[in-house]
């Protein structure tokens, strides 16, 4: 998972650079793809419950599960984010980036980071046992602190063997409460923010989950390891 990690971040670190207004997110897709497989590795989510492609890449009001289309041209300004799993001798791993296109307006600048710092924040809870609680309620403050939306119908999850495994990990919660974690797990946290309300729906396409209001969104997400005194992130270089 170390290395398929690795593999993960590289990727993911690529797309992030690559992704130029006027691409489509096909294109990028496309680079994903190369990519993986000069690495030895496989996209978890290709062909996962029917999932198209390699990577999920999510336009603005998509959250999550947008599929790469030769028809979406990124404008700038547009927040793009990008989920990829990646499989590496049997184990996987699950990781989630999001950018702006060229420069966007301060609003959006910190939405990112301000949903990035929630997902820090959550792994500085996870230690041999901690509850999922623990974390949840860490991603969920710092959200509310800023007054966003904080997705509701889509959690973090155990993984490894599988894309997703249990438990489940609620982007808000009690403190204390949930299940136990324990150190040789391996979670994926995935905090996801709106400048608008939590409510969400999924696409005609079937796909991609929007934001009801319409408000842009952004998607954070790392694999990491419990250790007994901490954590070790399995998705960053
Ligand atoms: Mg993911
Ligand atoms: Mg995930």
């Amino acid at each position: 998972m170390r290395k398929g990690g690795s593999i993960c971040s590289t990727v993911l670190g690529l797309l992030c650079r690559m992704a130029q207004p006027g691409m489509t997110t096909k294109e990028l897709a496309k680079i994903a793809e190369a990519e993986i497989n000069k690495s030895g590795a496989s996209a978890s989510f290709l062909d996962y419950n029917g999932f198209p492609d390699v990577v999920c890449i999510s336009v603005n009001d998509e959250v999550v599960h947008g599929v790469p289309n030769d028809k979406k041209v990124l404008q700038p300004g547009d927040i793009i984010s990008f989920d990829l799993g990646i499989t590496y001798g049997g184990m996987i791993v699950d990781s989630a980036k999001s950018i702006i296109v060229g420069q966007g307006n301060k609003q959006k600048q910190l939405l990112l980071k301000i949903t990035e710092e929630s997902l820090s924040s959550g792994l500085k809870q996870i230690k041999h046992n901690c509850r999922v609680g623990d974390i949840s309620a860490a991603i969920e403050k710092v959200l509310s602190k800023h007054g966003y939306g904080n997705v509701r119908d889509l959690v973090g999850h155990g993984v490894g063997h599988n894309v997703h495994e249990e438990p489940n990990i609620p982007n808000f919660g009690r403190k204390g409460s949930g299940p136990q974690l324990k150190s040789g797990m391996t979670i994926a946290i995935e905090p996801m923010a709106t400048l608008g309300g939590h409510s969400v729906f999924i696409d005609k396409d079937g796909w991609a989950v929007k934001t009801k209001d319409g408000s842009v969104s952004a998607h954070f997400e790392h694999t990491v390891l419990i250790t007994n005194d901490g954590y070790e992130v399995l998705t960053s270089v």
